[in-house]
């Protein structure tokens, strides 16, 4: 099967005056928030629900970064509303598994010190990303598995719900609609006032999935990736996004290569794992010097950006060649 392809971009470029600085973040007026939602198999079907709460998470996103936060604050706190929100593939809505309970996986990037943390398989954890943010502040690791691992998270202060069952409720959205395609993984990437890069991913992973099974969102350089210069978070079939080490390839294509970064990415979501696996996914993607990428090999990704020159803005997008 040849896919079409189909992607939204919105390319915004500016000059930038800052360099990358630590402190206040006050040093550049740029800043750019993007998000996305997962899958979305097609415009009209997605809900207005969807779009109602990453607008919030874009528009409370840009207000703290214009406000000086943090790249990396915002990534973690925006994806902390959309787990909490119920109706994606991460934290609280996530889909359950063969067994019939929920494994997260979460991962997070800070770009200019190369900073990373991670969790995967864990099965009580109310924030999955904060514990990601964990895991890369407090320890010296990267990544923390299965039950040992969310218990050091947790002993770490990660919070971990009472009792899970009750607690994850796998979304259903209302009929007509069909209830494994319609939410997704969520992921945001941002560049703050200092000049600085951020990434993240969280997700209850594929529906139906083998118990133990990991993803992409918690592989770094499969679906999280950030550098000095690029920040990137990947939906879609996480076995093919680990095995093409999906978004550090974009990264190097478009830094060793230099080719803009939509190229890379659309190179490597559409060649690689679009045509040459078969599988669909999408990745969105962000540059210190004001690139703004969605590319997508027709599975369709609903997404929130914004900017300090660019209203919160939200959609859903499948466009097909
Ligand atoms: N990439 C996720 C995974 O494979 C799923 C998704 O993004 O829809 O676990």
């Amino acid at each position: 099967m040849k896919w079409t392809y189909g992607y939204v971009f919105l390319a915004l470029s500016w000059s930038m005056n800052g360099s990358a600085a630590t402190g206040t973040c006050d040093s550049q007026d740029e800043y750019i928030l993007l998000l996305h939602g997962g899958f979305a198999s097609a415009p009209e079907r997605v809900e207005r629900q969807h779009l109602d709460v990453l607008k919030r998470a874009v528009t409370v996103g840009l207000k703290a970064l214009a406000n000086g936060a943090t790249a990396l604050d915002v990534v973690e706190d925006s994806i902390v509303l959309l787990e909490d929100a119920g109706i994606y593939d991460a934290g609280k809505g996530s889909y359950f598994n063969s067994e019939g309970f929920v494994e997260n996986d979460a991962s997070l990037m800070e770009g200019h010190t190369g900073r990373a943390g991670a969790v995967a398989a864990a099965q009580s954890l109310r924030n999955p990303i904060r514990a990601a943010r964990i895991a890369m502040d407090r320890t010296p690791h990267v990544l923390f598995v299965g039950a040992t691992g969310e218990a050091t998270l947790i002993e770490l202060g990660a919070e971990a719900v009472e009792d899970p069952k009750s607690y994850f409720k796998e979304y259903r959205p209302p009929p007509p609609q069909e209830p494994a395609e319609e939410h997704g993984t969520v992921g945001a990437v941002a560049l703050d006032r200092c000049g600085n890069l951020a990434a993240g991913t969280s997700t209850g992973g594929t529906p139906g999935k083998m118990p133990g099974r990991v993803g992409d969102s918690p592989i770094i350089g499969a679906s999280s990736f950030a550098n000095a210069k690029y920040a990137l978070s990947a939906t879609g079939k996480g076995e093919h996004f680990i095995r093409r080490a999906a978004t550090h390839d974009i990264a190097a294509r478009a830094e060793y290569l230099g080719v803009p970064l939509q190229d890379a990415a659309d190179y490597v979501v559409r060649e690689l794992i679009g045509d040459m696996d078969q599988a669909q996914g999408a990745v969105i993607a962000i540059s210190a010097a004001g690139d703004i990428v969605l590319s997508s090999n027709g599975y369709g990704v609903m997404y929130g950006v914004g900017s300090n020159i660019l209203a919160a803005t939200v959609g859903a997008e499948v466009k097909y060649d």
